[in-house]
């Protein structure tokens, strides 16, 4: 059984990530689980950098194998934003819903409105620290639609589909969201350093 931390305290990744995970191989904790209650500052200036303040963090309080994930939005039009600033585009309160207005708003004159999720996952593991990257395309819809899962999902549809994120079963945002195609990329590098 292989025992890591995922430094994050966002219950809709939680949720995600333990569905994703095999639980006969890995067991997952969370900040939590492990008495960490403060806010981490997240304040790189790229998404790797957040992703690596946060496992940092706890490997240096802890000392345990630990990953953190850090996802931004890029859209084309804006030239990359929000990016990292994804979470507090829409105001220092972090609302989802006034973050996807903004978005939707700043989009209004262009008609370009290709996008991506990228997530990085930063892990530390047996001290060494690796990067895994995550990308899902698609487009950003001209209103909010659906109410599954979180953030920008209302307003994101993936390529091949013409439903959002927040619409399509959860099943199908497990398959091909950028957070599950950087925890498989990280579970690869896991199971052939762990053979
Ligand atoms: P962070 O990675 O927790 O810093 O999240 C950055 C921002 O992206 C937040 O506004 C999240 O709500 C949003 N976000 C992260 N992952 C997803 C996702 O899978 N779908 C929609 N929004 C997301």
């Amino acid at each position: 059984m292989t025992e890591l931390i995922f430094a994050t305290a966002n219950s809709h990744k939680l949720e995600e990530v333990n569905k994703v995970v095999d639980p006969s191989i890995y067991s997952l904790k969370n900040l939590r689980d492990i008495g960490i209650f403060e806010d981490i500052v997240e304040d790189g200036s790229t998404l790797e950098e957040n992703a690596l303040i946060k496992a940092r963090y706890v490997h240096e309080r802890t000392g345990f194998n630990v990953f953190s994930e850090d996802t931004g939005l890029e859209v084309a039009a804006l030239g990359g934003d929000p990016g990292v600033y994804t979470a507090r585009y829409g105001g220092p309160q972090k609302n989802a819903s006034d973050n996807m207005d903004l978005l939707l708003k700043n989009l209004t004159n262009h008609s370009d409105r290709s996008a991506q999720f990228r997530a990085c996952i930063a892990l530390i593991f047996n001290d060494q620290e690796v990067l895994f990257e995550g990308i899902v395309k698609g487009k950003i819809a001209k209103t909010k639609s659906g109410v599954d899962g979180f953030g920008y999902d209302p307003i994101f549809i993936p390529d091949g589909y013409t439903k959002t994120f927040a619409e399509l079963p959860s099943n199908i945002k497990l398959e091909y969201s950028h957070r599950t195609r950087a925890i498989q990329k990280m579970f690869n590098f896991l199971e052939n350093i762990t053979k």
